[in-house]
């Protein structure tokens, strides 16, 4: 079957799905994005994605391409004429098209694409296998909590991790505090038995699934700390695991080569993993929308 994405107001095969190359998105990368998860057939985060959206879009004075209901309307249509039961939705809205110059056109419509991709469906077994990390310098800008289409940083940070066998970066502020992965935040489990994720600011992109998973340790009675850490804590810290709404939540076992606590899926990180699913598949993800930097 082939695929359908959505480009500026049509559904078009994948196939014949194209902007125009003076594209704000593509000259500039003067844009932003989402990608939402569907677990099950249901949209997951539909509120928090939004809500990001609407601060990305807002911090750079894009206009929305059209209203959120209608935007909606688009993206579940796109679940729908994929097939997609288990897999991912990509939201794209760029400043439009206009002759390449650098300061905002007087006249541009915002140009939006969505394109929806198949996956298996959620495999605690391979989430709990765990992942091995390594920890790069943090060298992108510091407006970090807009999700901007700007991601050749972190291209070149999962890059440098595939070509260490690693499966994800996490990037290092100048004090040598973990900021986050390249496409995912970041969790450890410290020595003393502290459950810590980096607190919100513009160093980060607060994930919506960083916020359910949040939401979901204080139903089971688990206490986080969000904080900034260490490369050094987190190399000392009994667990660590990454959040994103690819990879949900996955378990670190090894950072730069060395093995986290005994080397296997930890406790906190199997309950996360366990209490994250249960949430979404009974809230469709985080409640609390609204801090985004
Ligand atoms: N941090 C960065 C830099 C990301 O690119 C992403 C997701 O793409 C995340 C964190 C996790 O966000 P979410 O949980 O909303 O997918």
């Amino acid at each position: 079957m082939s695929r359908i994405a959505y480009v500026n107001g049509q559904y078009v095969s994948h196939r014949d799905a194209t902007v125009h190359v003076e594209d704000r998105g593509y000259q500039f990368a003067d844009g932003v994005y989402e990608v939402f998860a569907v677990m099950g057939g249901k949209l997951i985060g539909e509120q928090g994605h939004l809500e990001r959206l609407a601060h990305s879009l807002s911090e750079l004075r894009i206009e929305w391409p059209m209203s959120r209901p209608a935007l909606m309307v688009a993206v579940k249509e796109i679940v729908r004429r994929n097939h997609v039961r288990d897999g991912l939705v990509y939201l794209q809205v760029t400043r439009g098209v206009s002759p390449r110059d650098h300061p905002f056109p007087q006249h541009s419509d915002s140009a939006l694409v969505i394109t929806a991709r198949k996956s298996g469906p959620l495999d605690k077994d391979t989430l709990r296998n765990g992942v091995d990390i390594i920890t790069i310098p943090d060298i992108r800008w510091q407006r970090c909590d807009i999700k901007s289409v700007a991601l050749l940083a972190n291209v070149l940070g999962k890059q440098e991790a595939r070509e260490a066998n690693a499966f994800e970066a996490w990037q290092v502020d100048e004090d040598g505090y973990i900021t986050e992965g390249t496409s995912t935040n970041a969790w450890i489990v410290t020595a003393s038995g502290e459950l810590v994720t980096r607190n919100v600011s513009t160093s980060i992109l607060n994930g919506v699934t960083r916020l359910a998973v949040l939401e979901a340790a204080v139903e089971v009675g688990v206490d986080i700390i969000e904080r900034p850490f260490t490369t050094l804590e987190a190399l000392a810290a009994r667990e660590a695991f990454i959040t994103s709404s690819t990879s949900h939540v996955k378990a670190v076992t090894r950072i730069n080569g060395q093995s986290i606590g005994n080397g296997y899926v930890g406790d906190l990180t199997n309950r996360g993993l366990d209490a994250y699913v249960e949430y979404v598949e009974t809230n469709g993800g985080p409640q609390t929308t609204d801090k985004w930097n």
